[in-house]
């Protein structure tokens, strides 16, 4: 089943090009030739500019739009992995239109890392009938450094806040290994209160619960692409599970009613099992603002000075993730919204994958370099 190319680095963090087809090609148009700038070797994982320069290598490079090949090189592991109790994020970086919701949403016929992970979180469950599972999920945007509830709009402000005591919460993950609650204690956790966390039972739930979200991102604007490439949205599952020697029947802890908003004291949790053991994981989904360098002198003053920031800084953060140094290094999650939010998941010992998503024009040649860079410095 290994598919990968490993490009060196820890195989913690991995990162897969995915190339989309070019413009032309969209648009069905009669050009005689699709103008494409890059030389793609796929099964080598390389990418090289017609015109010379340096070879770039990743762990995977996928061409094409079917979004499951995506899925199968750098999903459906890191999906396995949250299931059995270890967190994973998933981010799609890339320039505005280069394909980053494409391939985490996808569409009906063709869907995205978001539906194929959901569905297989659901398979999963079924699969595992000797165990019961408790689902949360949430679904926020990170728009200049504020952010919006997507379940609950209406909300106050929602802020990012850090706990006062270093384990002051019980240890994101009680896993079999002692050694990773430890780790889990070492900081002070950030968590985003007020924020609405909704219990899932099934496939249509989550749908669903996207779908409002993606509504309620458009409520109010009257600029939402705009905005929309500017903003992060962040999509979390919170996975909880224990083994249930005492049921074999359905899998599921049913909630009669979902309440209006779960607090972090509320928030539903499963009692320990027989074994007094309740794993619980995150799976993190994220759509990240453009990577495109600010256009006009006022967006590099305001919002392109923020995406610049959270971008770098995420950078920076993953970078450290596979930094072999044995001294680690000064990691800067509180320089972002973004990295501070994801903060209790990067900090432990979580799989991360970036999709860096490009587009192959000629026109696109210097963004695509630098989502490129971006793809090579966090491995
Ligand atoms: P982004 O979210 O990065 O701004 P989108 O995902 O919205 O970009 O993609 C821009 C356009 O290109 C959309 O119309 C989308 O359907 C199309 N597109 C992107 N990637 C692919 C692909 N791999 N195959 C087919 N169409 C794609
Ligand atoms: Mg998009």
């Amino acid at each position: 089943r290994e598919r990968r190319i490993r490009r060196g680095g820890r195989d913690n963090v991995l990162v897969c090009v995915r190339v989309r087809p070019p413009a032309a090609k969209l648009a069905a148009a009669h050009q005689a030739v699709d103008e494409v700038a890059w030389d793609v070797d796929e099964a080598n994982g390389r990418l090289v500019q017609y015109t010379g320069g340096p070879e770039y290598t990743f762990d995977s490079v996928v061409t094409g739009s079917r979004n499951e090949e995506v899925y199968n090189e750098v999903g459906r592991d890191l999906v396995g992995a949250a299931m059995e109790g270890y967190d994973a994020v998933i981010f799609a970086y890339g320039q505005t239109a280069s394909g980053k919701t494409f391939v985490l949403s996808g569409n009906d016929h063709n869907p995205g890392i978001i539906p194929q992970a959901v569905s297989d979180i659901f398979t999963f469950i079924r699969d595992h009938p000797e165990k019961e599972f408790l689902l949360r999920a949430s679904y926020l945007e990170i728009y200049n450094e504020t952010l919006k509830d997507l379940l609950d709009p209406t909300a106050g402000p929602v802020k990012v806040r850090q706990d006062e005591k270093v384990g002051l919460h019980p240890p994101l993950a009680c896993r079999d290994n002692p050694e990773l609650n430890d780790l889990a204690y070492e900081q002070k956790r950030f968590f985003v209160h007020p924020l609405r966390e909704e219990v899932v039972t099934s496939e249509a739930q989550v749908a669903a619960l996207l779908a409002r979200g993606a509504e309620n991102r458009h409520v109010g604007q009257t600029d939402f692409n705009e905005r929309s490439s500017r903003s992060h949205s962040v999509f979390q599952m919170t996975i909880e599970s224990r083994d249930d020697p005492s049921s074999s029947s359905s899998s599921f802890i049913s909630e009669p009613s979902t309440p209006r908003r779960m607090q972090t004291p509320n928030t539903p949790r499963l009692a320990p099992g027989t074994d007094g053991v309740v794993r619980m994981s995150k799976l993190s989904l994220i759509d990240l603002a453009g990577s495109e360098q600010a256009t006009s002198q006022m967006e590099r003053r305001s919002e392109g000075a923020f995406i610049n920031k959270s971008l770098l800084t995420l950078e920076k953060v993953i970078a450290s993730l596979t930094s072999e140094a044995k001294q680690k290094p000064h990691v800067p999650y509180r320089d972002s919204k973004l990295t501070q939010i994801l903060q209790p998941s990067l900090s432990g010992d979580a799989r991360v994958a970036v999709i860096a998503t490009m587009n192959p024009s000629p026109a696109a040649i210097e963004e695509t370099k630098s989502t490129l860079k971006f793809a090579q410095r966090v491995k």
